[in-house]
């Protein structure tokens, strides 16, 4: 057995994914929390008195940022009000059980917990809006409400600040979708460690920008804390899957693939002529919008009204 590169004492337990050395058990939780406290003073994503909502599916990302976050900001005194906000997307036997682990972490963790669902906030599950699409244009649909829902929770829980588990692999996969797909829009907002930090909407924030996926699994694992890890069963979004599975083929050649994605995406920038999309207010439930309409309205229109009109509307705006 190794013995530990960072300490030069301890016997090694495992070789670190993002730095490939042979690390033991108390320095891996020791650098895995510090470069997650760097993340955020270097970019300055907190400010004592924020009251920040951590967006909570009971996944092992936003069940292990709950707890770092809960841990940093008592050893460094960040002055942060924390709380959970989660939202149900009415998927049972996926959903349903991935928020008693929601509840359990609320009990660890001792912060207020919001819940809201889409069954109350658009009148549909996600069960009962496959039922009426089928499985094509899922992801769509449940992406652009959970969007909003966070939104309108952040706005009842009266934060000023919602942090997402969004983590490395994660944002190199969007990036790498957006030049796949030519979105140089969502390109340049997709490594943007805070958006929304313009006044118009509640800022989001990114703490696991640089931590990669294979250390979040790892310290949940070792830490022994309570996560759900099924996956939907809705899943695989296609495009997604594929990007993943190319940038995990990469890895094998480039072990730095991941963080290089993400370095190249951060150097991407639009041109000042670039037109960007408006933002206004949607005439029908106030928050943000590019349209009259916010996506979430038309979507939530045009699934009320007939569902064959809205995948046809769907495919359209993919091929522009
Ligand atoms: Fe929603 Fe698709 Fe994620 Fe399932 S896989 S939770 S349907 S976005």
């Amino acid at each position: 057995m190794k013995i530990c590169e960072t300490c030069n004492q301890n016997k090694a337990f495992i070789l670190r994914p993002k730095t490939r050395k042979a690390i033991c058990r108390a320095c891996f939780f020791a650098v895995f929390e510090e470069e997650i406290h760097f993340t955020i003073v270097t970019n300055k994503l907190f400010v004592p008195g924020d009251k920040v909502a951590i967006g909570a599916s009971g996944g092992k990302d936003s069940t292990v940022l709950a707890h770092v976050l809960d841990y940093l900001n008592k050893k460094y005194n960040y002055g942060l009000e924390l709380f959970l906000l989660s939202i149900d997307e009415g998927i049972t036997g996926y959903r349903d059980d991935s928020l008693e682990t929601v509840k359990k972490n609320q009990q660890t963790y001792n912060l207020p917990l919001k819940i809201l669902s889409y069954k109350d906030l658009y009148g549909w599950t996600m069960d009962q809006i496959v039922k009426e699409i089928g499985l094509t244009n899922n992801c769509t649909f449940c992406g652009v409400f959970r969007r909003q829902a966070l939104d309108r929770g952040a706005v009842l829980l009266g934060v000023n600040k919602i942090v997402t588990g969004h983590n490395a692999d994660d944002i190199a996969e969007t990036v790498l979708m957006n030049v796949l797909r030519g979105d140089y829009f969502r390109l340049g907002k997709s490594v943007d460690i805070m958006t929304g930090n313009d006044g118009d909407t509640i800022p989001r924030c990114k703490p696991f920008k640089y931590t990669y996926e294979k250390e979040i699994v790892m310290y949940a694992y070792h830490k022994k804390l309570d996560y759900f890890s099924t996956e939907c069963k809705y899943s695989p979004n296609a495009y997604r899957g594929y990007v993943r599975e190319l940038i995990k083929d990469l890895e094998l050649i480039r072990p730095s693939s991941v963080i290089d994605i993400i370095h190249s995406g951060e150097q991407i920038r639009l041109k000042k002529e670039t037109k960007v999309p408006q933002k206004l207010k949607c005439e029908s439930c106030g928050f943000i919008a590019s349209n009259k309409l916010c996506k979430a309205c038309v979507l939530l229109e045009g699934l009320n009204k007939n569902k064959k009109k809205i995948v046809l509307e769907i495919e359209e705006e993919k091929k522009n």
